[in-house]
């Protein structure tokens, strides 16, 4: 591939381990209009620590996806020094397929690895403009911009052809718990846990409970106390050391959204679409480009 310099939009993990394996042969950028990285899997600050604040889990979702994971687990080894623990977590998912291949992650150093760069650009990118073999953001010119599904860019400027790019802003809401005492029956991931908690993850820590619960649509915007309380009684005995209630504000595409977006990024040969939907189908996807270096480097 052609010397950079690269764009990549937005920090969620993916777009984290693309730039980082861009930037080994080329200098890169990342955009980003937030001050915590992450994207949807951004973490929260509970004193000295970052608290998973989401209802994350890096799980393949189909058996084409499970050989990806002895990959997954080699590259954030080997570049971030992320270890996979074999989780033996109870596990419900709302598909029928239920994943063999299951690890506990500590992404942190993931997200820290941007600390020290100094190629990170906070600022809303609202459109790009590819033109002359080259594009614009934010004033600055690149050779290629790598973009997520869910960026917040309005539209895609080709050769002087403004393309809207739509999306629908959709903000989800989080309680996050941390409650004294451990719980029997270990840890749990649930994709349909009650009425108020659609989504829910419960971990064991040594003396304490983290609990997140992703709340249901029809409850979004009740008030701390009462979602606190919902959850609460779930662990019978236990107190509750911290509550926050974590809003995202994710920048949603339908299928129909995705396409046009993609067909934007294909006017234009230096533009590219980073597959973000799911984090394994995502890094399958990326896998041609990440061995890209394998081959070249
Ligand atoms: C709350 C939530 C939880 C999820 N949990 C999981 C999970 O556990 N497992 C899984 O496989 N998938 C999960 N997903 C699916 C998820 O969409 C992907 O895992 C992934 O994070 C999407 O990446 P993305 O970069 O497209 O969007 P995001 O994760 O939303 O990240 C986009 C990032 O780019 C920044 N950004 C966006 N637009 C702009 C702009 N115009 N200018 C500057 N910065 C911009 C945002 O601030 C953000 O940091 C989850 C999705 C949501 C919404």
């Amino acid at each position: 591939m052609a010397e950079g310099p690269d764009a990549v939009l937005g920090t969620s993990p993916l777009m984290i381990i693309l730039a980082d394996h861009l930037a080994r042969s080329r200098p890169v950028t990342i955009f980003e209009e937030r001050p915590v990285v992450g994207g949807a899997w951004s973490q929260l600050a509970v004193g000295n620590r970052r608290i998973s604040s989401k209802t994350n889990i890096l799980v393949p979702l189909g058996l084409d996806e499970e050989p990806v994971m002895a990959r997954i687990n080699a590259l954030l080894l080997d570049r971030f020094g992320i270890e996979a623990i074999p989780s033996p977590d109870q596990i419900r998912m709302l598909s029928s397929y239920s994943p063999q291949n299951r690890f506990h992650y500590d992404l942190q150093p993931l997200f820290a690895s941007l600390v020290d760069m100094d190629r990170l650009v906070t600022m809303h990118v609202s459109h790009v403009i590819a033109d002359m073999g080259s594009v614009e953001v934010g004033g600055h010119r690149f050779a290629r911009m790598y973009l997520p599904y869910f960026a917040g860019v309005e539209g895609i400027a080709v050769d002087g052809k403004l393309l809207p790019t739509p999306f629908s802003e959709v903000v989800s809401e989080h309680l996050l718990l941390i409650l004294d005492g451990e719980i029997a029956d270990g840890a749990l991931y649930c994709e349909d846990f009650n009425e108020v908690f659609d989504r829910v993850q419960i971990k064991n820590r040594p003396g304490e409970i983290i609990f997140t619960g992703r709340v249901a649509r029809a409850h979004k915007g009740r008030a701390l106390e009462w979602l606190t309380a919902q959850a609460v009684g779930l662990f019978p005995g236990a107190s509750v050391l911290h509550a926050t209630i974590d809003k995202y504000r994710n920048f949603h595409r339908n299928e129909e959204q995705l396409a046009t977006l993609q067909a934007a990024v294909d006017a234009a040969p230096q533009l590219y679409l980073v597959n973000t939907g799911q984090f394994v189908a995502g890094f399958k996807s990326l896998l041609p480009l990440l061995q890209d270096e394998v081959v070249h480097g």
